[in-house]
């Protein structure tokens, strides 16, 4: 590119990830502001390799509901700086952790389910499995724009199976079938594992905690495993509308087959309701 890092000026740390670091940035010349991530991936072939990957991916994606990527620098001494799109509020876990839960209204949840099948829809159509949906990987700025972000694991289906069973992503998210092919895999396509990560997602929003596990419970990955593959399919208390019932079950059906896709559930009566 014509850029470089030189042109972009640090005004704070927004978070650290997985090996790297996330700046604020400003646009010398502009005024501009967007998020810098910065990754020592120097001397590590492996995250090397996951970098390019996510940066591959990045660049092909156009959607409004997809964190922006607008350049990639590759810095003396190896370190990889993706500019992205600044997402001004931060994740939809930091979010639901820092105000009493009360903005998430169903109202309020069903613009972001909207908004977020928006982009797996769009994901989903291009060939992309995100395979790491959770709150912490959901950005939102003052607009109550959400956008997907973090394809450190996703992939793109080169028609391969094998590489959707590749054991990597966030364990307490993931779908039945991607711990137990074999009762809850019917037609599995690795679509739907997205889905489910979705549901859980919008159980915790509403209730406040990971809904598998009680409020302030540390995980135990063997528990939170079992939970998942031999427990019912986590729902709502009491108290919900029929339409948001009906939807967390239609993204939470343990057999992979059932649940529904993207595109059919931004028909549902609860993604339908009026934006405003
Ligand atoms: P991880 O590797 O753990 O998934 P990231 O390195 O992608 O996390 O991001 C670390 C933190 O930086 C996030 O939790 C978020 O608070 C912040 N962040 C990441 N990307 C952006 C962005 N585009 N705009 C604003 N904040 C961001």
């Amino acid at each position: 590119s014509t850029t470089s890092v030189a042109d972009y000026e640090t005004v704070q740390v927004l978070g650290h990830g997985n090996g790297g670091t996330v700046y604020k940035v400003v646009h010398k010349k502009t005024s501009n502001v967007f998020a810098l991530k910065v990754v020592h991936a120097n001397s590590d072939p492996v995250m090397r390799r996951q970098i390019f990957r996510e940066m591959e991916i990045l660049r092909r994606t156009d959607s409004p509901f997809v964190v922006k990527c607008h350049d990639i620098f590759e810095k003396p001494g190896g370190d990889i700086a993706i500019l992205m799109e600044y997402m001004d509020v931060g994740t939809l876990d930091s979010l639901s952790k820092n105000t009493d839960g009360g903005i998430f209204t169903e109202h309020t949840l069903a613009n972001v389910a909207r908004q977020i099948l928006n982009g797996l829809n769009y994901l989903h159509t291009h060939k992309i499995i995100h395979r790491d949906i959770k709150p912490a990987n959901l950005l939102v700025n003052k607009n109550m724009d959400v956008k997907i972000a973090d394809f450190g694991v996703s992939k793109i289906m080169y028609r391969t199976l094998e590489a959707c069973n590749s054991y990597v992503g966030t364990c307490a998210y993931m779908s039945p079938e991607r711990f137990d092919p074999d009762s809850y895999g019917a037609n599995y396509n690795g679509y739907s594992g997205d889905i489910w990560s979705l549901g859980l997602t919008m159980l915790e929003l509403y209730m406040g905690h990971f809904p598998l596990l009680p409020a302030g419970q540390k995980p135990d990955w063997a528990a939170l495993m079992c939970a998942i593959c031999f427990g019912e399919a986590p729902s709502l208390p009491e108290g919900v509308s029929e339409e948001f019932r009906s939807f967390i079950e239609c993204c939470l059906q343990k057999d992979s087959g059932k649940r529904w896709t993207a595109s059919q559930l931004l028909s549902h009566p609860f993604c339908r309701q009026p934006e405003n």
